[in-house]
């Protein structure tokens, strides 16, 4: 069953699965699961992006259906900052978390694609606490919200904590130092809930992989619940030092990942930005980028499995479902 379904999906890779270009496109415009009931429970070939973001402002569910027309089947919808509601105090995460939880809501309501989710403190707001705060204060701020994520991963409402870390520009040595306690913090209370995290950090290479595994290390949090969010192809463990990567979907990344190995998961981290459409990559990435190995015989249909169903399973304790 799962070969003949490798067989119809890939040689079919360019227009999509068969019975998706029988569907009217006019159908998608609707609620899909009012229109054909019968999709949720259609087997497909598992899709995941590990890492996107949607903004109340952005295409939303029409994002998510360009994913799912493609191929798409599973998403993790990252918390990020929203316009509309700002965090100044520590009172104000509830409310900015809730966001991105009613946005979970509307994809499961109006796309057949399954959501996982995860809720943090954005590194990059301690610098605005700090102006409006000072440091101290900042810091304090930035660890309520952390709580306020470990208690929605302990309500069941979300399933990690992220993206946290650190400011991905250069900032001053009490803000990385700062950043740095925020993050122990965040990786302490995922381990005390058996969640997992993704971190936002600046870039580099094996080194800062050695370092933020260090920080995983003194909070006691397994490495390969840490997700590096934005990762290039770094897929050896002397690369990783044990963290999990997710790897940017571009041809390049996934071209050199695979030669590695496949312990990796792939992401677009879509912004959903009315003002910026298709940065950093648009949601048809990873269904696009997936067939187009498999095509290419640089990935079979096992590894392709472990990549979009396996890992996220594992790392998630979710079920992947087709
Ligand atoms: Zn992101």
């Amino acid at each position: 069953m799962k070969l003949f379904h490798f067989n119809l999906i890939s040689k079919n890779y360019n227009s999509g699965p068969i019975w998706l270009a029988v569907i009217p496109m006019a159908c998608f415009e609707k609620n899909l699961l009012d229109a054909y009931p019968d999709l949720r429970g259609m087997e497909r070939f598992p899709i995941t992006d590990n890492h996107m973001h949607l903004d109340p402002g952005g295409l939303m569910e029409k994002a998510v259906m360009d994913f799912f027309r493609t191929g798409g089947t599973h998403v993790v919808l990252v918390h990020k900052p929203y316009h509309s509601a700002p965090v100044i105090n520590e009172n104000d995460f509830n409310r900015s978390f809730d966001i991105t939880l009613d946005l979970a809501d509307r994809i499961r309501k109006r796309t057949p694609v399954q959501v996982t989710v995860a809720v943090g403190p954005y590194p990059v707001n301690l610098l605005y606490l700090e102006k409006k705060h000072g440091l101290e204060r900042g810091r304090e701020i930035m660890m309520k919200g952390m709580e306020t994520a470990a208690s929605m991963v302990e309500e069941g409402l979300v399933q990690a904590i992220g993206e946290i870390g650190r400011p991905h520009f250069p900032v001053s040595e009490d803000i990385m130092n700062a950043s740095n306690e925020i993050l122990k913090y965040g990786l302490t209370l995922a381990r005390e809930n058996d969640c997992p995290v993704h971190l936002h950090t600046e870039g580099g290479g094996a080194e800062l992989y050695a370092e933020l595994a260090s920080l995983a290390k003194d909070s006691r949090c397994p490495r390969d619940k840490v997700i590096k969010h934005f990762s290039g192809p770094s897929v050896l463990p002397e690369e990783n030092h044990g963290l999990f990567p997710s790897v940017l979907a571009s041809r390049k990344n996934i071209e050199k990942a695979l030669k590695k190995g496949v312990r990796f998961m792939m992401e677009t981290d879509y912004i959903d930005d009315p003002k910026r459409p298709g940065a950093v990559m648009v949601p048809k990435s990873i269904p696009r980028r997936t067939f187009q190995m498999i095509g290419k015989g640089l990935l079979c249909e096992e590894d392709a499995f472990k990549i979009h169903k396996d890992w996220p399973e594992r790392i998630y304790g979710i079920e992947v479902e087709l």
